[in-house]
Formats: structure tokens, C-alpha cells, sequence
């Protein structure tokens, strides 16, 4: 077994990895906030070579409010978005936590975007936040 594990709602995309994560966190983008249904998204990064993902996956791009080209990866029969990359962190690919089948596994070290954040989401105020995307 691979030490994190994880898949979208339907089971038809999983993906695993032994590396541990290079970083992770909140974001409080607009994205972030339409494609979770919530105020924030939460994800971890790891190195995109690591990553093995069995399945078929949607990818799409769009310009980021970081200026950034970033692509989003969901699964084609739920909807469920699994995986992002950014033009910002090359080499890296994030991956929803609550894909993981354990999400308690990683815990999100700060906040991007918290100045999109809503009234209505807030967050651990022990994390460092960032109005924008934080430097990498
Ligand atoms: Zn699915
Ligand atoms: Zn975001």
C-alpha cells in the first residue's frame, strides 16, 4: 500500500503516491470556492513524477488570479476534481485532500487568497494567510 491513497466519489479515478507532500494549504480563490462548492479548496502538493494515477481525467486550463496558467483534473463520470497544476509551481501537482482516503493524513500549513475568503468560511487563525498566493 502506498502511504497516501485517494480517488474521486465514483472509484473510476485513483491515485497514489510514497512521497510526502512539498506543501499544503487552503485556498480562498474564487476557483477554488465555484469548484469546491465551499468557501475554500484544500490540497496538497507533491512532486508530479511521483504521483501514479490509474483512470481517466479531465484536465482543463484557465488563467488564475495569480496571473498564473493553472489546470484542474476531474473525474469524467462524477465531476469530482482530483488534481491542479499552476504554471507557478512547475514540476508539482496538487491534490485535493479530501480525495485522500485518509484526509487527517496532511495537515494544511497556510491559507492563499484569504482576501477572497467569505465572511462565512473562516479558518484556523493560527495559520499564516496570505492575500494572494504566497512565495514559493
Ligand atoms: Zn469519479
Ligand atoms: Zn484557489
Amino acid at each position: 500500500m502506498a502511504k497516501y491513497e485517494g480517488g474521486c466519489a465514483c472509484g473510476a479515478v485513483r491515485f497514489e503516491t510514497d512521497a510526502e507532500p512539498m506543501m499544503a494549504g487552503h485556498c480562498q480563490c474564487r476557483h477554488c470556492q465555484r469548484l469546491s462548492g465551499a468557501g475554500h479548496l484544500t490540497f496538497a502538493a507533491f512532486p508530479e513524477p511521483a504521483v501514479k494515477i490509474t483512470g481517466k481525467i479531465k484536465y482543463w486550463d484557465y488563467k488564475a488570479d495569480s496571473g498564473n496558467t493553472a489546470t484542474r483534473g476531474h473525474c469524467p463520470t462524477c465531476g469530482s476534481m482530483l488534481l491542479g497544476k499552476t504554471s507557478g509551481m512547475p514540476g508539482g501537482i496538487a491534490v485535493n485532500l479530501t480525495s485522500l482516503d485518509d484526509p487527517s493524513k496532511v495537515a494544511p500549513q497556510m491559507v492563499f487568497f484569504s482576501a477572497m475568503g467569505q465572511i462565512w468560511d473562516q479558518l484556523d487563525p493560527a495559520l499564516p494567510k496570505f492575500p494572494g498566493m504566497p512565495p514559493m
